[in-house]
This record gives C-alpha cells, sequence and structure tokens, in this order.
C-alpha cells in the first residue's frame, strides 16, 4: 500500500444516484475518477491491469447513503482484497489505514518484504517499522497489517490461498526485474549507466508502479532511502 492523491471535487453522478431509490454509486466517472487517481492499482495489494474491479466502501455502508455514496468512501480495489477484507472484518472493527489521508505515511508505517524458501515459493512479511510513530493510528496500523499479511499470503480458504499465491508469484516476478536493475545500478562502472539505472529505479517506485511499497523497502533496506528521495528519512 502506498498513498494515493484523491481528486478533491466528487464525480458528479454520486449526488444525482444518491437521490435515485436505487441508485449506483460506480456509474462511468466514478469508476474513471478511481482509476486515475489509483493509478489503476487496487490501493491494497498494488497490483496493476486488474480484472477484476471493485468500488469498494472503506468504511462499510450498511445501507447508509451518506457512506455509500461519498466519495471519500470510495476507493478502487481488485475483487481478492475486496473479498479477503470482508471476511477478515465480518462484524469487527474494520478501521484502516487510510492512503489517501497524507498523514499516513502508509509505506512506511509498515515494512513490506518478501521471503523466498529454498524452493523459491514466497512469503510476504508485514511489519509495523519500529522507527515510526504510529500511536496516532496504532488500531489502524494493527489491522492494515492483519489484512495485507491475509491479502498475500492467504486466509486459509482455498480459493483466497489459491489468489494470494498468484498474486505473490506476481510480486517475486515484479522484485525479481526490480533487483536485477538494483545490481546493475550498484556495480555500474560509468556515470552515464548508473544515470539509466537510476531513471529505471525511479519509474519501478513511482506511484503507478505495481507492489511499489515492496521495492521502496528494497532501497531503504539498502541503505538508498536518501539516495531515491523517499520519505520521511
Ligand atoms: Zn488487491
Amino acid at each position: 500500500m502506498i498513498n494515493i492523491t484523491k481528486r478533491k471535487e466528487a464525480p458528479q453522478s454520486l449526488a444525482k444516484e444518491k437521490a435515485k431509490a436505487n441508485g449506483s454509486y460506480r456509474e462511468e466517472d466514478v469508476v474513471l475518477a478511481l482509476y486515475e487517481d489509483s493509478h489503476n492499482k487496487c490501493y491494497l495489494c498494488e497490483d496493476t491491469l486488474l480484472t477484476t474491479i471493485n468500488v469498494e466502501h472503506f468504511h462499510e455502508h450498511g445501507g447508509d447513503k451518506d457512506l455509500k455514496f461519498d466519495w471519500n468512501n470510495l476507493h478502487y480495489a481488485c475483487g481478492h482484497c475486496n473479498y479477503t477484507k470482508n471476511d477478515t472484518f465480518k462484524k469487527r472493527d474494520s478501521n484502516l489505514l487510510n492512503c489517501a489521508n497524507p498523514e499516513c505515511l502508509v509505506d512506511y508505517w509498515i515494512i513490506y518484504r518478501l521471503e523466498e524458501d529454498d524452493k523459491l515459493v514466497a512469503h510476504a512479511v508485514i511489519n509495523q517499522n519500529p522507527m515510526a510513530d504510529v500511536s496516532m493510528y496504532q488500531k489502524e496500523t494493527d489491522n492494515t497489517i492483519l489484512l495485507l499479511d491475509r491479502i498475500y499470503n492467504g486466509t486459509g480458504t482455498a480459493i483466497r490461498n489459491r489468489e494470494a499465491a498468484n498474486l505473490l508469484t506476481r510480486v517475486q516476478l515484479e522484485i525479481i526485474n526490480f533487483k536485477e536493475n538494483l545490481l546493475s545500478y550498484l556495480s555500474a562502472s560509468d556515470g552515464l549507466s548508473k544515470q539509466d539505472y537510476k531513471t529505471k529505479l525511479g519509474k519501478a517506485i513511482a506511484d503507478s508502479s505495481p507492489f511499489a511499497a515492496f521495492k521502496r523497502w528494497i532501497l531503504r533496506d539498502n541503505g538508498l532511502a536518501s539516495e531515491f528521495n523517499l520519505s520521511p528519512e
């Protein structure tokens, strides 16, 4: 999860649809606005080019029209993450860190690492960053870590486990490529090719790039945070 900036003005259809008896919160303009503001990425798992797109309610609306049609309560999510969130917080406190709140430094407060066993089976290790002060949002941080762990590593049901394994394979492939470029960057002997690799790495950690939180942590773990302008270090 990384921070996103959502447009201030709500798409126009939301107010019109709210006034109807059976209005829809996922009209064309809403989906397009979420698609653009989220860079076509699921806000939870950071996968791109989704084949299942859900307009997700950050706080469950439970029939409450204000929550159902509130632009600030809508996010762009994949089916896997939306279902996993519903499974995880059924009738429980589902308050998460909101990546659209600039106060919550979601890719710094939480550490995202990928580990592989001897057979190259991947496992995501999601932890709170001990260097970050999250005391204002401790419950939300705990809930977000719990959810992300289940999204990437599975929840115990056969379908969710398979989806999570497929997702982690995509993370793994992205990270293999990222590490190759990082190695080339670190070992480049001339300034020009070093700059080329730095540009590639910069694109790979951009907001629009898949699984940017994992890649940003590879840079932090290698002491390259300031070299790549990763705040707040
Ligand atoms: Zn997702």
